[in-house]
């Protein structure tokens, strides 16, 4: 065996994470030198600088490298993967050309925190390694300008597109930004015009290379905010919610607005979720539970984060620091790192394939047939699958009591209409008329390969 591939043999080992296979199998490997002293280099190149385990893998390859009685000294170089997956509008757009992942942060109503999260997420995904831009495309009240304070605010233009600000490393793009002439009020722009607006101060703006541009959208799921995830190419979804009573519909109403884009939501924050008390130091949910429980059980979303009300943080807000840079005074805003590595992580996912979800459809013959990603193939009566159902309507919330009776189903039931949820979930509309049952694939995949369910 050549020295080359006794070096790889070494790293096959080692498994990312996310992606499920060796990274020499992922071609992460490059630029192997080794000299005749026995003195190994090469080049780590993960999907993303951002990469919240750089350096274990690095550790690791350094370590299984060593292992070879020949080999003198190992130097490892980490570096990332360029332009995997730009979408041909980003590529004819001259501004977006060499930017990676558009990430758009959503919410369903105003006031909720979103361009809190917005701007943090953006700095915590620069803290780890990113190049990262900031778009606030919320031309009624753009918040940038108050959240980011760069020095120099002054836009240019150079070769017939607008030159971004940058303030700590990240580059920052608003119409709050714009001069505009007096009584020329965004007030008086309509939806379209608001759109057409927004698209060109993104395309026209020189971004240069990015490894993430986040996109702080406009509140809302109506035209205005589908317009622009139409004509953006997005390549995931945040939703930034509160934890009142509605805003699990809130969260809802935002996937379901990607979803029809099939935009994968790769994250729900829960803002203002809870406020710990400096007498008794207590956590304290002001506004109930939060629907972060059933945004887990009935969707199957594994990335949600609870945002404490912090009242420091409108006046830190106000003073235009974005708290993520500052963890000895905000130690709370390592949430905000969290959300970054989470995001990072599922994006990488997505791009290489490794989040492809099983399929769920239904054989007259068989009954309803759950396919794997790699085509293993299992069998479950409709009737049992129905009985499985967890929406409010067949358990209790609160306690988790069954409220249907699986005697009392019709044991011809079959299915109508099955579509996929978000990422991580499907709805299934049955025959007994209960409609949108909503299963994530974690519970279902379960629920099929258990050995009482499974080939039944
Ligand atoms: P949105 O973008 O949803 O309209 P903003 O991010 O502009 O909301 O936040 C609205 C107000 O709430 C701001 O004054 C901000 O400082 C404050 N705020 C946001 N998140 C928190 C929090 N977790 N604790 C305390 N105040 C917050």
């Amino acid at each position: 065996m050549s020295r080359e591939a006794e070096v790889l043999d070494q790293m096959r080992v080692i498994i990312d994470p996310d992606l499920g296979k060796d990274i020499v199998s992922l071609g992460f490997i490059k630029e192997l030198k080794i000299t005749e002293a026995g003195e190994v280099s090469f080049n780590v190149e993960l999907t993303t600088p951002a990469c919240p385990v750089k350096e274990q893998f690095r550790g690791a390859c350094e370590k299984a490298v060593r292992r070879l009685p020949w080999v003198t000294d190992v130097a490892v170089t980490m570096t990332a993967q360029k332009g995997r997956n730009r979408s041909p509008m980003q590529a004819s757009a001259p501004g977006l050309a060499n930017v990676g992942p558009i990430i758009a942060v959503s919410s369903c109503k105003g006031g909720v925190g979103k361009s809190t999260v917005a701007v943090n997420f953006a700095y915590a995904l620069h803290r780890a390694g990113a190049r990262v831009g900031l778009f606030d495309a919320d031309v009624y009240g753009p918040s940038l300008p108050t959240l980011v304070r760069p020095r120099n605010t002054d836009l240019y233009q150079a070769n017939d597109m607008i030159v971004p600000l940058e303030h700590e490393g990240v580059k920052l793009m608003s119409f709050g930004y714009v001069p505009r002439a007096p009584g020329k009020d965004a007030a008086i722009m309509r939806g379209p015009m608001v759109s057409g607006v927004i698209n060109q101060l993104l395309t026209g703006t020189d971004w240069g290379e990015l490894d993430y541009l986040v996109l702080d959208l406009p509140p809302g799921t109506g035209d205005i905010q589908l317009t622009l995830a139409q004509l953006i190419p997005l390549s995931a979804a945040i939703i930034v919610t509160t934890p009142q009573e509605l805003s699990f519909v809130d969260v809802v109403k935002g996937i379901q607005m990607f979803d029809q884009l099939k935009i994968p939501t790769v994250a729900v924050v829960e803002n203002m979720s809870y406020f710990v008390c400096g007498k008794c130091e207590e956590r304290h949910t002001l506004f109930g539970a939060g629907a972060r429980d059933r945004l887990v059980q009935q969707y199957g979303f594994k990335n949600t984060f609870e945002i404490p009300l912090v009242p420091e943080l409108s006046a830190a807000c106000d003073e235009g620091l974005p708290v993520a840079l500052d963890l000895e005074r905000f130690p709370f805003a390592q949430v905000y790192h969290d959300l970054s590595a989470a995001v990072v992580r599922e994006i990488s996912r997505i791009q290489h394939g490794a989040a492809k979800r099983p399929t769920l459809g239904f054989d007259a013959d068989r009954g309803m047939v759950l396919t794997m990603p790699e085509g293993e193939e299992f069998v479950l009566p409709p009737v049992a699958l129905r009985a499985a159902c967890r929406c409010a309507r067949c358990v209790e919330e609160m306690t988790g009591r069954p409220l249907l009776d699986p005697n009392t189903l019709d044991p011809n039931l079959y299915p109508v209409g099955i579509q996929p949820v978000g990422n991580y979930a499907v709805a299934v509309q049955w025959s007994d008329g209960h409609t949108s049952s909503i299963y994530p694939y974690e519970a279902i995949v379960e629920r099929f390969t258990t050995p009482a369910c499974a080939g039944a």
